[in-house]
């Protein structure tokens, strides 16, 4: 077995005792990237030196006997959202193309601080907008299940090099379901922390009121120890929640002895294949034989979720691009007129087509005569979709529904349908609305191999339960399983 190919928390261990070093992991992890990533596309930007640096210094750490983290030496890959000092930031966007921050964000310190190794920066859909990675400005990335499908997005770049092990794990974003859908479609594990618990300093913002940092890894153990790395209180961030954030990693068991499991009828609809809807209540049933309960959960706003997601998302984001103007840093176009001139040509050829829609959306919802209509409406609407989940765990302690309707889909096939894109986050924007943790686990396979995932939400700063739901599941179905394995036409 390579190096690269291990999990984590194994990796932490072999560190540990001085097995292997983090120098030959991370060359490892390179030697792969150099392999593979030609078919798969997941790096925008590669930190190759610096990483190898970094490594020799853990080992030297570590030679003279330091205690260090679980993550020192680890080589992690980071979604090019995350400001990054001294690495290119472009968040897939042409606006950003040569952008590169002179700070890092509050996720990328911890991560430093931990000794983790910074491989590079990973493909996205432009600004976080989109459900496959297409649109991102520079190249698509490809389903190492499947080379002619999607991975998903927008934290498609992350998931894909998670699973095609060109990164032990990665960091994503989450605004309506970035880390669980591309997990889902590339059978890894993406964990959505609760609002508040991952400080959004230095997250290039796409909707601030929904946007969450969080980990992609190839197994329950492993996306715990990252969370348990990058939460906490940060005072750089007005939203940070000041609480202790106890250990996760370490105290999962896979005891679901009387877990109270909540299914709720909304997410079980049309819109679902039933093949997916299949996979995830056949995971449940084990969940049940384990010790677990089953019940019905209602959340009956469900419906009206996703035209609000929409209207919020698009609302935040006009805002929040506005500081694109060709002015401060970032894309200018070529000899101007005059300043209006300027920020027009700037903004037109700076953004693509989804990021334009979406401003020209949210501009329109929150202009007089339509705020009340709309955005109003949709703000409405958030404050009914918290207290139904809070009613419903009255009665739970987990709910659980797919992650996707449908498993990745090939390249192409809703790009001209945003409608139809925006459908792949029907389960997922709900959780970002309430604020809520959720995780994406693998839970099966189509005919061709290509995954299907079941997404776990939990009450607020809950993260254990869900992980630990998630970890008695693991063990239970079997762990990744690699691309290689199940799709074989691809020689990775
Ligand atoms: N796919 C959703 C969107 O396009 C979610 C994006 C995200 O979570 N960043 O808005």
């Amino acid at each position: 077995m390579e190096l690269y190919e291990y999990k984590a928390y194994e990796l932490s261990d072999m560190l540990k005792s001085g097995e292997i070093s983090s120098v030959e992991l991370t060359q490892s992890v390179f030697d792969r990237i150099e392999k593979t990533d030609p078919t798969i596309g997941a790096y925008l930007t590669l930190n190759r030196e610096s990483a190898l640096f970094d490594a020799e210094k853990i080992d030297l750490k570590r030679a003279s006997g330091d205690e260090l983290s679980p993550l020192a030496g680890i080589p992690i890959g980071i979604k090019d959202n995350i400001s990054t000092a001294g690495i290119r930031t472009t968040c897939a966007s042409r606006m950003l193309e040569n952008y590169t921050p002179v700070f890092d964000a509050t996720v990328i310190t911890k991560l430093k601080n931990a000794g983790a190794i910074i491989t590079g920066k990973l493909n996205m859909d432009e600004f976080a907008m989109g459900s496959s990675t297409e649109t991102s400005y520079f190249q698509p990335t490809k389903n190492p299940f499947d080379t002619s499908c999607v991975p998903g997005g927008s934290s498609g770049g992350s998931a894909a090099a998670v699973a095609s092990m060109e990164a032990v794990m990665a960091l994503g974003s989450d605004t309506g379901g970035s880390i669980r859908q591309p997990s889902s479609l590339c059978g890894v594990v993406g964990l959505k922390p609760t609002y508040g618990s991952v400080s959004r300093y230095g997250l290039v913002a796409f909707a601030s009121s929904l946007d969450q940092i969080g980990p992609i890894a190839r197994s329950v153990k492993d996306a715990a120890m990252l969370q348990d790395v990058i939460c906490g209180h940060d005072s750089m961030d007005a939203t940070s929640a000041r609480r202790d954030y106890a250990p996760i990693s370490g105290k999962l068991n896979g005891d679901v002895r009387g877990l109270r499991i909540g299914i709720p009828k909304e997410y079980f609809g049309d819109g679902i294949k039933p093949e997916v809807k299949d996979a995830v209540m056949k995971s449940v049933k084990a969940l049940e034989r384990m010790g677990a309960t089953v019940k019905e959960a209602s959340l009956p706003s469900t419906e009206y979720a996703l035209s609000a997601y929409y209207i919020i998302a698009c609302a935040e984001a006009s805002s929040n691009l506005a500081r694109f103007d060709g002015v401060k840093y970032g894309y200018r176009c070529e000899n101007p007129e005059n300043l209006m001139d300027m920020y027009e040509r700037t903004r037109s050829e700076g953004f693509g087509r989804e990021v334009k829609r979406r401003i020209i959306l949210g501009t329109f919802v929150l202009s007089s005569g339509y705020y009340d209509a709309y955005y109003k409406k949709a703000k409405l609407l958030q404050k009914r979709i918290r207290p139904e989940f809070d009613a419903a765990f009255n009665d739970v302690d987990v709910i659980i529904t797919p992650t996707s309707p449908f498993e990745a889909f090939k390249f192409g096939d809703k790009m001209d349908d945003p409608l139809a894109m925006y459908s792949a986050d029907i389960c997922t924007v709900t959780v970002n609305i309430a604020g809520l943790p959720a995780v994406s686990i693998p839970c099966g396979y189509s005919e061709t191999g290509l995954p299907y995932g079941m997404q776990i939400i939990g009450r607020s700063f809950d993260e254990r339960t869900i992980l630990n739901t998630a970890y008695a599941h693991e063990l239970d179905f079997g762990g990744f399983r690699s691309p290689v394995v199940s799709c074989g036409e691809v020689e990775l």
